[in-house]
């Protein structure tokens, strides 16, 4: 949005405006470019990051600490029909670690490479922000630009949970989760795991906000002993966090230990709406 509104909201950081009266958007000459009226406020340049599908509802506004502004649209899709091949399609999503996800017919989802680039970027620009002396014209300079790596960050991860939440809205009609609340990631250093972690996160909000308009629904699991639990036998095989491969001593499943996992995640879900598939053995 254009640096104009500034002045008018500088002290707040985050300030909703209601729509659903005036939101009338008008194309401008080059295609990203529009022109977006907000009632008290008048014409405001934007640029628009991918087309506005459905019917305006509410209009968030957010200032971020690079100076920029985001315009977020939410709309409503109550016209949408539900594809009816999706009924009867359910996957289980383990997330973390070596692949981003893992699903439960042994699809991976691999970590973007913008995780391990902004991560040395991000390290980069924070050493030379350490190096900045206090009060310089310098140390503004670099704190501006660690600022700029962080926004850029959260707009490509927002991004990337953007597109795999549509494609496993798209594919499934039940999507089961761990409850990554109760799971309590790990504190971790690694800066390209916390990125991880947030876009987790991510995904498993918006791939539950989506789901009701496209006629999915997301299940959320208790994530206790689903990479320890065998899922074809049910017994638990103790294992540590570095194993990546699932070896039951009891029935000699041998399978990835991401995969493993997202089979029992598929059939807690299951159960989770009452639907029993794979009786797993009493513990
Ligand atoms: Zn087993």
């Amino acid at each position: 949005m254009g640096r104009s509104l500034k002045p008018f909201k500088e002290t707040i950081s985050r300030a909703e405006v209601d729509m659903t009266r005036s939101p009338i958007l008008r194309k401008g000459s080059r295609s990203i470019l529009e022109r977006m009226y907000l009632s008290k406020i008048g014409d405001i340049k934007i640029k628009l990051h991918r087309p506005i599908e459905g019917k305006i509802k509410r209009l968030t506004v957010r200032w971020a600490a690079t100076g920029k502004w985001y315009a977020c649209f939410s709309v409503g899709q109550e016209d949408l029909p539900k594809p009816p091949w999706k009924d009867g399609s359910l996957v289980g999503v383990d997330v973390g670690l070596e692949s981003f996800a893992t699903l439960s017919n042994g699809e991976k989802i691999a970590n973007p490479r913008f995780f391990r680039e902004e991560e040395h970027e991000l390290a980069r620009v924070q050493r030379i922000l350490s190096r900045a002396p206090k009060g310089t014209p310098e140390r503004k300079k670099a704190l501006e630009i660690v600022e700029r790596v962080h926004e850029r960050i959260a707009n490509k991860r927002y991004e990337f949970a953007h597109q795999i939440s549509n494609q496993l809205v798209n594919r499934y009609g039940l999507i089961a989760f761990e409850d990554l609340n109760i799971k309590g990631m790990m504190q971790n250093h690694n800066l390209a795991k916390s990125i991880g972690d947030v876009a987790w996160n991510m995904l498993v909000t918006l791939t539950s906000y989506k789901a009701a308009s496209a006629g999915s629904m997301v299940v959320l699991v208790d994530p206790r002993n689903t990479s320890k639990m065998c899922s074809r036998c049910g017994i638990l095989v103790q294992k540590d966090l570095s194993e990546r491969v699932h070896n039951c001593t009891q029935c000699g499943l041998s399978i990835d230990g991401d995969w493993n996992a997202a089979i029992n995640i598929h059939r807690l879900g299951l159960q989770s709406v009452g639907i029993q598939s794979v009786q797993a053995r009493p513990l």
